[in-house]
């Protein structure tokens, strides 16, 4: 059983279309990039996604009014220094999929595991299709550090594989080639920590597939199984995770979510 507890690492706002396919170009929405904390049954620290590290870097060539920030007393490090955890003290660094918002902070961690699906990890080490990756941040920095310092404690896991006990990943793809959600035990319930495969509460209520995409049938599929995972959906990007979970655990139960059954 672990906890679950909501980090904001940076916001920005997006136009609709980023994260609803074929949605309008002209509006703009809010988005919150997270890292989930978890502490197991053990005590010990795990880390899901990691945030964003530089708003020079993210904001490189991007419209003035969809720059990102990151409050300076809300880093990664800050907040995790705030409840007393220093970067040692995290025992796993678990991604959801390569996105610069997701995995640019995995360097501050050298001594934690490092979990992602093989499917992701092929994707960028050995693209099949190299042009799939021009039209979002990829941040091959991370990749090359993981290849030469994380290479030890790299884990690539595939679909069904038990990351941590009571934590199982789901390799669904739809988003980036091996994007991955998490199904997470607490003890009011499992959790799927669903990376951008959901970017939004709206995404997953109406089954509304996210604007980036490389495939729309494994979405489909994907968000079909899911619907079946008898878990609380926590999206990636919707700031009403702040909202729902303002004391920052996510406790299933608390909030009905689940889309309707037709
Ligand atoms: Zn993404």
């Amino acid at each position: 059983m672990y906890q679950i507890e909501w980090l904001a690492i940076g916001q920005t706002q997006v136009p609709a279309q980023i994260l609803f396919h074929l949605g309008p170009s002209d509006r703009l929405l809010p988005v919150t990039a997270y890292a989930m904390l978890l502490t197991g049954p053990d005590g010990r620290y795990h880390l899901v996604d990691t945030g964003v590290r530089s708003t020079a870097e993210i904001n490189a060539g991007r419209p003035a009014e969809r720059h990102w920030s990151v409050d300076p007393d809300k880093t990664l490090l800050r907040q995790l220094a705030q409840r007393g955890i220093a970067p040692e003290a995290v025992a796993t660094v678990i991604l959801t999929h390569l996105h610069y918002d997701h995995c640019s902070q995995v360097p501050l961690f050298p001594q934690a595991d490092l979990v992602l699906s093989l499917r992701e990890w092929l994707s960028v080490v050995a693209p099949q299709d190299p042009e799939l990756l021009r039209f979002t941040r990829y941040p091959r920095d991370v990749y090359a550090w993981m290849v030469d310092k994380g290479w030890p404690r790299l884990r690539l896991v595939e679909d069904g594989e038990e990351v941590l006990p009571g934590m199982v990943a789901w390799v669904l793809g739809g988003h980036t080639p091996g994007s991955t959600a998490y199904r997470v035990d607490t003890a009011a319930g499992a959790v799927v920590l669903a990376g951008d495969f959901v970017n939004t509460y709206t995404n997953w209520n109406a089954g509304h597939p996210p604007g980036l995409l490389v495939s729309l049938e494994e979405w489909y599929r994907g968000y079909r199984r899911l619907r079946h995972a008898d878990a609380l959906i926590i999206p990636s990007h919707d700031p009403a995770v702040m909202a729902r979970y303002p004391d920052g655990v996510i406790i299933p139960g608390e909030v009905e979510n689940a889309p309707r059954e037709e």
